[in-house]
């Protein structure tokens, strides 16, 4: 899959697309990372001629430009692979690489706070600007605290996450909404108008590509809900809260989460509330991801005898590279394995 760019569609194309200057702020920068996971553009080198360059934050948005793109597209992904993108930063010359992109396209509701920033001081009259999350309904921390018998989300909003510092996270809502497949056919088409508007010559490969994109994830929302149907356990608890919707999608219940934020350690309270629920539920598996440190999921899991499992909410790595689908598949796997 080619580098990782990033643009911006938006429900309000003709709105957004005219506002923002990005100059100089896509991030070519990551090159060198997106080697690792793809067939980037080598580091320094101009995009190909021809193709239009899309900036993407997080890798899932990235493949879904390129699959709706193709070979008319490319591009980068601004955060790499294994990085929580609750706690990234980019590097200036990141943020300057990533300005000769004409499509941005990040999540939103918060997860990338550095965005909107570059959005704002750079602005691009030739940018087309996509925020996956505008316009959509989030889920909010205090109605999936209600879900909670062992809270740990709590920390991800009021007082507790105001302390924990900037990398507090989830307090405009939850953005993990990449995660659920259906909602991912929105981001889709959001993303397609997008690329149709910075590039009308090809629109026709645009929507033919969108089509079939949609028909493969609608595909992957059958087949999770055919797996669904053969899971015993509906509970399950959670590293932090990325699972949410697909947890509403497909009827799992979230017990609890073992980060009150990304990067916070739980209390020893919390832990033994955990370890309890655990029991309660006839919990069989803990859940950690690869972007955060998997150490206390280990040491809950020692300690209330269960197994490590990873559920991966970004994608990037080896076996399934930067392919959603086969992401999804995979963290498919591993509920089927803790749930059935
Ligand atoms: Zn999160």
């Amino acid at each position: 899959m080619p580098g990782y760019f990033i643009r911006q569609l938006s429900c309000h194309n003709s709105v957004m697309g005219t506002g923002f200057r990005l100059t100089g702020v896509i991030l070519w920068g990551l090159l060198g990372l997106g080697c690792l996971f793809g067939s980037v553009a080598p580091a320094g080198a101009a995009p190909p001629a021809g193709k239009l360059l899309v900036a993407a934050t997080i890798v899932p948005l990235g493949d879904f430009c390129q699959q709706i793109g193709r070979d008319l597209v490319q591009v980068q992904v601004l955060i790499p692979p294994g990085a929580s993108p609750h706690l990234f930063e980019p590097a200036p010359s990141v943020m300057a690489r990533a300005s000769q992109a004409r499509v941005f396209v990040y999540v939103g509701a918060g997860l990338e706070p550095w965005a909107a920033r570059l959005l704002r001081s750079r602005g691009s009259k030739n940018l087309v600007v996509v925020e996956a999350a505008q316009g959509m309904p989030l889920l909010g921390l205090n109605q999936q605290d209600h879900h909670h018998e062992a809270a740990g989300a709590q920390g991800h909003t009021g007082k507790q996450a105001e302390q924990a510092g900037a990398h507090a996270t989830h307090l405009a809502g939850n953005p993990h909404i990449w995660l659920d497949p259906v909602i991912a056919q929105e981001i889709a088409d959001k993303i397609a108008r997008a690329l149709i508007q910075a590039d009308p010559d090809h629109r026709a490969q645009y929507e033919a590509n969108l089509k079939d994109f949609q028909a493969k994830l609608a595909a992957l929302d059958q087949e999770i809900k055919q797996h669904a149907q053969t899971w015993r356990l509906r509970d399950y608890v959670s590293f932090h809260p990325s699972f949410a919707y697909f947890a509403r999608r497909y009827n799992l219940h979230e017990v609890g989460t073992i980060e009150a934020a990304p990067g916070r350690e739980p209390t020893p309270r919390h832990l033994k509330n955990l370890v309890a629920a655990i029991r309660r539920y006839g919990i069989k598996v803990v859940f950690a991801e690869p972007q955060l440190n998997p150490r206390v999921a280990e040491v809950i899991a020692q300690e209330a005898g269960v197994k490590v499992l990873r559920l991966d909410p970004m994608g990037g790595a080896p076996p399934y590279g930067s392919d959603y689908v086969q992401l999804m598949r995979a963290n498919l796997a591993a509920l089927d394995e803790a749930l059935r």
